[in-house]
């Protein structure tokens, strides 16, 4: 994917087939040329999307591909529902479910092998962030992808950049603490490869919400979001993703 404005809801354990019908209905005949809308219902509801509105992806898969895995989603059931995007490395896998950097780097390596798209999360606590150790944190987990997958793999991902402080908590970063993690991580993969640093897009995550996501999607390095609460409400979801409209 080239670097693009995204604003992508993640429904986590929240939703209804109503619901799902009402944002269908809600944003088929909404005029948003300029943004990638993505919803990252339960599974379940994935073939409710309407794919005319949104790019539908699920909110994890699993690192295997078949077996004796039970309750997991692979890759190729996802190819088989032409779904082609899935969230890797949510804070909220990483702290519940073990999901460590190299689970993450896994999920990563067998999405991509089988062209689908990993936004794949990243983020820091506040302890390591009152620590003054952000910018490690987030390059130790980006290492350990580009460790499996290479730099050319990473920049098929999308990144999300989610401070875990921010997430569900009301305590949306400020623009300019977001722009300066979005700048690092743009920064670090240019050390890389500076190609691949000017094409990927970078989502922040963390409390977006109709009243900041203006402020937020007008930094430099922010391509949009990933957001949770808000993307359950059909007219605030509306509302960022036009914020984000207006930026690409
Ligand atoms: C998320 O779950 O990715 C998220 C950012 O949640 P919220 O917007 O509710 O903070």
């Amino acid at each position: 994917m080239s670097r693009q404005q995204i604003v992508a809801g993640n429904w986590k354990l929240n939703g209804s087939k109503a619901l799902i019908n009402a944002f269908n209905e809600h944003f088929t005949h909404t005029d948003i040329p300029n943004v990638s809308i993505m919803l990252f219902v339960p599974a379940l509801y994935a073939e409710a999307v309407d794919k005319s509105a949104f790019c539908v992806g699920v909110q994890n898969i699993s690192e295997h591909s078949s077996g004796a895995h039970t309750g997991e989603l692979s890759v190729a059931m996802l190819n088989d529902l032409g779904i082609k995007y899935t969230l890797v490395g949510h804070s909220e896998r990483r702290q519940m479910y073990g999901d460590s950097n190299a689970v993450v780097a896994k999920k990563v390596s067998v999405a991509l092998d089988a062209d689908i798209t990993p936004i794949l999360c990243v983020g820091e606590s506040l302890e390591t962030r009152d620590a003054g150790q952000v910018n490690e944190f987030i390059q130790a987990q980006l290492d350990s992808v580009i460790e499996l997958v290479g730099i050319a793999g990473l920049s098929r991902c999308v990144v999300a950049y989610e401070p875990i402080w921010a997430i569900g908590t009301g305590h949306t970063a400020t623009p300019e603490q977001a722009q300066a993690v979005h700048a690092f991580i743009r920064q670090y993969i240019a050390s890389k490869d500076a190609m691949s640093a000017q094409q990927i897009s970078i989502l922040y995550g963390g409390s977006v919400n109709a009243q900041t996501a203006s402020d937020l999607f007008a930094q430099p390095d922010i391509d949009g979001g990933l957001v949770g609460g808000a993307s359950l409400q059909q007219a605030d979801f509306l509302t960022i993703c036009q914020a984000a409209n207006q930026r690409g």
